[in-house]
């Protein structure tokens, strides 16, 4: 397989026009007059080449949740995401009662890292919940919620197949440092729904968390005298994952989000929820009725809840905001595989990594969807 004469957005973030080939699904080589047109040859004649795109924070699409528990929702989401050019994604839970919880890693753990040809690879697990603020719980219902418990997040890990990759607490709740401690050194740990002061903030990230859910959202606001968690993000120099769907975060902070925040350290998630890519309408939330209109997803109370976005959406709603392309994409594609650990062999157009590749044209339309080495027919996977 080989992509001629395209810009390739080269693994140290800079794009240039050049030609890419793999060989037994893996990128061999990237330069001028490369010859492989074996498996097949695209012309990437004025497209942008780039990598698969990297879901970390995502619930569900098309009718289905990850929370169902089944097998079906794990592969309906899966081939949503592929068809949207996301190659790897993280199964995101809510907060649910432990046994409910323990169900769904267990199911999920049949399906991490298993390639289908016409699916999104599944990675591993974010756990959002159960381990939340009531004050700012969000969507997360509220009776679930528990204090830190690492005994909890234990079996749920074991369950799970050792495949937790990111799991989220408030930092200030009691029992929280321990758990972020112990929690730390065996997976990302990330603060989220949280009443945190700048200072427990601090005391999270210190503790050994690395890592913010949805900036801004479901965490007090950033003040001029009280900044919070987000103020303790910056100077921890944490991986902040938000949602730039138009919904969820003015214009305006997405900006300033990209000028204040370590570039190589913003990742864009899309937060979705069942309802993505179906019409309009009420649909179900981890047993919560919630209205879907556009992008945006709302309880009764006008909460929002989770999105109906697309990560590669809200990837050119942030370009169009006027974020630079490249930085967009290492938020869309690197970063968020480095934040979640899973970037040994995705995330980047590596020489010796996967060929999850992407081809866009000028207006960051998907023009090709190279998944595995293999060039997909777009129209055959479960197009919305
Ligand atoms: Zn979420």
């Amino acid at each position: 397989m080989i992509i001629n004469n395209g810009m390739i957005f080269c693994d140290d973030g800079v794009f240039r026009k050049t030609d890419i080939e793999a060989r037994n699904g893996i990128i061999t080589s990237i330069g001028e007059k490369l010859t492989n047109h074996e498996g097949g040859a695209v012309d990437a004649q004025n497209c942008y080449v780039v990598p698969g795109f990297v879901d970390i924070h995502t619930h569900g699409a098309m009718g289905a949740d990850f929370c169902d528990g089944t097998s079906d929702a794990i592969d309906t989401m899966a081939r949503y995401q592929l068809s949207k050019g996301v190659t790897s994604f993280l199964g995101t839970t809510i907060t649910l009662p432990e046994e409910q919880l323990i169900d769904i890693c267990k199911v999920a753990s049949t399906h991490v890292n298993v390639v289908h040809p016409d699916r999104a690879v599944m990675r591993g697990v974010h756990l959002e919940g159960s381990f939340f603020s009531h004050e700012r719980r969000g969507a997360h219902i509220p009776e679930y919620l528990v204090d830190p418990d690492f005994a909890m997040l234990s079996r749920l890990n074991e369950a799970s197949g050792d495949n937790v990759c990111v799991v989220a607490v408030a930092p200030e709740l009691p029992g929280s440092l321990e758990f972020i401690k112990a929690a730390s050194t065996l997976f990302t740990v990330s603060l989220a729904h949280s009443e945190a002061s700048y200072n427990e903030a601090v005391t999270g990230f210190t503790t050994g968390a690395t890592h913010v859910t949805h900036l801004f959202n479901g965490m007090s606001p950033f003040s001029h005298r009280d900044p919070g968690l987000v103020g303790a993000a910056f100077d921890c120099d944490a991986y902040v994952e938000f949602i730039t769907d138009g919904i969820h975060i003015h214009p305006a902070v997405v900006r300033a989000v990209f000028q204040m925040f370590n570039e190589n350290k913003i990742c864009l998630i899309s937060d979705s929820m069942r309802a993505c890519g179906l019409p309009d309408g009420q649909y179900d939330l981890g047993g919560q009725a919630v209205t879907v209109v556009g992008r945006k997803v709302s309880l009764p109370d006008g909460t929002l809840a989770g999105s109906a976005t697309s990560m590669p959406d809200c990837m050119r709603t942030a370009v169009e905001f006027g974020i630079p392309l490249t930085k967009a994409l290492k938020a869309a594609t690197i970063n968020p595989a480095k934040t979640a650990g899973i970037d040994k062999d995705i995330g980047s157009l590596t020489i010796g990594k996967r060929a999850d590749i992407i081809v866009l044209d000028n207006n960051l339309v998907i023009k090709n969807i190279i998944f595995g080495g293999d060039l997909l027919d777009i129209d055959s996977i479960n197009k919305p």
